[in-house]
């Protein structure tokens, strides 16, 4: 008995360390990625569904690994917010995203607001209201085309902090929404001073629409929680007929998901935003 211990021991002894080499690893590969540009913005575009034309698009990393070949965000984001590499990882996306709007707006296009996702960590940070305002004013970026993703857990863990930020950040002109909304618990009291102008209903709650009763309540309750602050409000993970057609019947009109578009490379983008522009 007193050898099997020691041998369980040894054992977890092992995989610990074993785990701990993989996040050295993996914090090396995520560095280097960094370097050799393997991150890369993909666009996904969010449809007013009532004439079927392009509102906007939200920036989603794709990591091009060149062994492992595409990984999402799931795989690496987590532990960069761990370790602290989101704040790399979140500027390198925001010039990304910025140059490609930019981009397009050389072309003509017509393609609404373009969504980044940030970290609160990012946001937090000392320097970043400043490193913002150095990237805007060296790319000279028109920041009237530019929204910022929070997340509502990431909000509420700070709300006071938060809502000083987003302040400034409304000063610099840029848009707040706040994502997931209905997964973080916003007191009512906290969202009606937090100056944001949209809230995204979770994937989790359009999954089920319109079957599960206790999802179409949720929903409502947003929707109208949404029009009483004057908020714009957009569905996520929508992918199916049947949840589209209740959002909209709800008043829920912005809608993003496979149901209109997987997000696409920037080069597929030009293309969907002529198929779908006004005019
Ligand atoms: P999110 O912000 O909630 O983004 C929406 C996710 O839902 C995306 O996953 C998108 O591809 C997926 N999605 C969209 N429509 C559908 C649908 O109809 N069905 C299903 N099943 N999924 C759909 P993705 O790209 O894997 O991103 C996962 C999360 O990673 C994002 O969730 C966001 O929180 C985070 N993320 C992505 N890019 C960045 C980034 O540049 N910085 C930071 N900090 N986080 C990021
Ligand atoms: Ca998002
Ligand atoms: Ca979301
Ligand atoms: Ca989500």
């Amino acid at each position: 008995a007193k050898d099997d211990g020691k041998n369980t021991y040894q054992f977890y002894d092992k995989k610990m360390t074993e785990m701990a080499l993989q996040k050295i690893q993996l914090d090396a590969d995520i560095r280097k990625a960094l370097k050799n540009k393997e991150f890369v913005a993909y666009f996904q575009p969010k449809i007013d569904a009532r004439n079927g034309k392009v509102v906007g698009f939200e920036t989603l990393i794709r990591w091009m690994h060149p062994q492992k070949g595409m990984m999402v965000p799931d795989e690496f984001i987590p532990f960069c917010e761990e370790t602290g590499l989101v704040l790399e990882i979140d500027k390198y996306m925001l010039i990304q995203s910025i140059k490609q709007i930019m981009k397009w707006q050389k072309e003509g296009l017509e393609f609404g607001k373009v969504s980044v996702n940030v970290s609160t960590k990012k946001i937090e940070s000392s320097n970043y209201i400043e490193e913002l305002t150095y990237i805007i004013d060296s790319l000279q970026f028109d920041t009237s085309v530019l929204e910022l993703e929070i997340l509502e857990g990431q909000i509420m863990k700070n709300p006071q902090k938060s809502i000083e930020i987003l302040n400034k950040l409304r000063d610099l002109g840029i848009s707040i929404s706040i994502d997931d909304f209905g997964t973080g618990y916003s007191s009512l009291s906290y969202l009606k001073k937090l100056p944001v102008t949209k809230i995204k209903i979770d994937r989790s709650f359009v999954i089920d629409l319109p079957t599960s009763k206790d999802d179409v309540a949720i929903v409502r309750t947003i929707i109208n929680l949404a029009e009483n602050l004057k908020l714009e409000i957009i569905a996520e993970g929508v992918e199916k007929r049947e949840q589209l057609d209740f959002l909209v019947n709800e008043g829920c009109y912005n809608i993003q998901g496979y149901y209109f578009s997987r997000p696409l490379p920037a080069d597929e983008c030009k293309e969907f935003i002529i198929a779908h522009s006004k005019g």
